[in-house]
């Protein structure tokens, strides 16, 4: 698969490779050097007219398809790209900056999610009960939902549409997908392996471009029944507005400002390891990233000293290169964000007492040092605000009780974590913890896909996504009587 240096890359759209309809393209360059990644089509209304056509079209074959049968195109999805997760990992790391270990693991998920939803779609239980009749039978099945528009965000580029995809195409429904315009290098290479798994013309489509333009489209389209959205707050807020309006099905999964919570009985290297783990790596760019670290006074010195020992041992730099911890991040307008949240910490009273600058490197990319505050306030925007980069606070609190309020003083809820050996504390905080997930001595990301993800407040909206939870969203119930006589 030839996916590396400067040519042009085309839509997929009713089984075709295509250019957008009004010949627009737009470039994909990389973060660690400015090198060009590829020419995509810049999409208009006139493709997604033609992607949400094919897709009504063929939805009407794809979801009388028996189960099995789709679940054997996901499962040769699986193996495509399990054969092709070197060159995938690379295009990846070249287009956004994530470490290659880190980018392996992205294309991983998307390899065990496509596996695992090859097999959920003959597993789509219903329910059938004694009717109140003694000549009706009834039974409530799931059906398909429609045609779906997958929107996914820059910073997962492989995983997250197949998080979508998968599970949509599995149970019966066809699937528009609309990748972040920072990474569609990334989107070709996944939508060129689906093209290939033996998926049916219009079932599957990939259109890139804008997405105040095509997302937006999409997201009115009156073709289109659900929306499964993963990015920030104001999108995601927008689209389930537009949504409501259209009476489409909606699931979004947004931003997050997670607690990691250290308590004076923690394992000490345990805890330093799992924040640096959660604050940094990722380049802080994970919607489960912990950027809020609380810390109970009796460990808090120690704490502090310790995890600025580790930060200094980091290697940020080419993101190809064995032993870097820390690429780049991923654009300029996120390094400029990220920056810019240094000076408002500072500005705010915060004490910047690791890293926040820029890093010079072999080549000019926008590299920057993990940053780390301490004597910051909760109500300091930045605890308050999704940074989503390698900035992340230390906040000092009495006690246990205090932690948890803390934790939960926050718009936010996606994940939370907390490093003790208190079997009390850490059964507290699974139960009155504010968050859609809870870790307890492990980092505040790295999840299973074969369990519920997702978050409470305002990180998510709607049912979860991932194993078996993923029907909820991508299947609609339909409850039949029957009089045999
Ligand atoms: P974003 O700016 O909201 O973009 C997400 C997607 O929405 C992109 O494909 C974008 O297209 C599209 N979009 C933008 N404006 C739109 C509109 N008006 N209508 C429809 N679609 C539109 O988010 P991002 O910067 O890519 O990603 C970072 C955010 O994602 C962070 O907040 C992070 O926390 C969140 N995130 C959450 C999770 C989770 O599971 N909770 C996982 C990963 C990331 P363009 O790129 O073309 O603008």
């Amino acid at each position: 698969m030839a996916i590396l240096g400067a040519k042009k890359f085309q839509n997929y759209i009713d089984g075709e490779w295509v250019d957008a309809a009004s010949g627009g393209t737009f470039e994909s360059t990389s973060p660690a050097n400015g090198e060009t990644i590829g020419v995509f089509p810049k999409s208009g209304l006139e493709d997604v007219d033609h992607a949400v056509a094919a897709a009504k079209a063929a939805y009407e074959e794809w979801r009388l398809v028996p189960a099995p049968k789709r679940g054997e195109v996901l499962f040769r999805f699986a193996q495509l790209l399990a054969e092709h997760k070197d060159d995938v990992t690379e295009l990846m790391t070249h287009e956004m900056g994530k470490v290659r270990a880190e980018a392996a693991g992205d294309v991983q998920e998307a390899i065990d999610m496509a596996f695992y939803m090859g097999g959920e779609g003959r597993r789509l239980f219903g329910q059938t009960t004694p009717s109140e009749l003694r000549d009706k039978f009834q039974m409530s099945v799931r059906m398909p939902v429609g045609v779906v528009g997958a929107i996914t965000p820059w910073n997962f580029p492989i995983a997250i549409p197949a998080w979508k995809v998968a599970p949509a195409l599995a149970y019966g429904n066809c699937v528009i997908l609309k990748p972040a315009d920072l990474v569609p290098g990334s989107a070709w290479a996944l939508a060129e392996i689906i093209a290939r798994s033996g998926i049916p013309a219009g079932a599957f489509s990939l259109v890139m471009g804008r997405g105040s333009v095509i997302g937006d489209a999409l997201v009115r389209h009156s073709g289109v029944h659900a929306i499964s959205f993963t990015g920030s707050v104001d999108v995601g807020r927008r689209i389930a507005e537009a949504c409501v309006q259209g009476q489409k099905k909606v699931q979004l999964e947004m931003g997050g400002k997670n607690p990691q919570v250290v308590l004076d009985d923690a394992d000490l290297g345990k805890a330093v390891e799992l924040s640096v783990q959660s604050a940094f790596y990722a380049t802080g760019q994970r919607c489960t990233a912990a950027s809020r670290l609380i810390v109970t006074e009796g460990i808090y010195p120690k704490f502090v000293e310790a995890i600025k020992t580790r930060m200094a041992k980091l290697t940020v730099g080419d993101a190809l290169a064995a032993g870097t911890d820390i690429g780049p991040v991923s654009s300029q307008s996120q390094l400029e964000q990220d920056l810019s949240y240094i000076e408002i910490g500072q500005k705010e009273g915060a004490t910047l007492v690791a890293g926040g600058e820029r890093l010079k490197r072999a080549t000019e990319g926008f590299y920057m040092a993990p940053a780390l505050f301490t004597d910051a306030a909760v109500s300091m925007r930045i605890n308050r605000e999704e940074i989503f980069g390698p900035v992340a606070s230390v906040i000092r609190v009495k006690d246990y009780d205090a932690a948890l309020a803390t934790a939960n003083d926050t718009a936010f809820g996606l994940s939370a974590g907390i490093a003790t050996t208190s079997l009390k504390h850490a059964t507290h905080f699974k139960r009155h913890c504010q968050a859609g997930m809870v870790m307890v001595n492990l980092p505040t990301a790295g999840v299973d896909y074969h369990v519920p993800f997702g978050g409470r407040k305002g990180s998510s909206y709607g049912p979860r996504e991932q194993g078996r939870y993923a029907q909820e969203f991508f299947t609609v119930v339909k409850t039949t009587y029957t009089d045999p006589n």
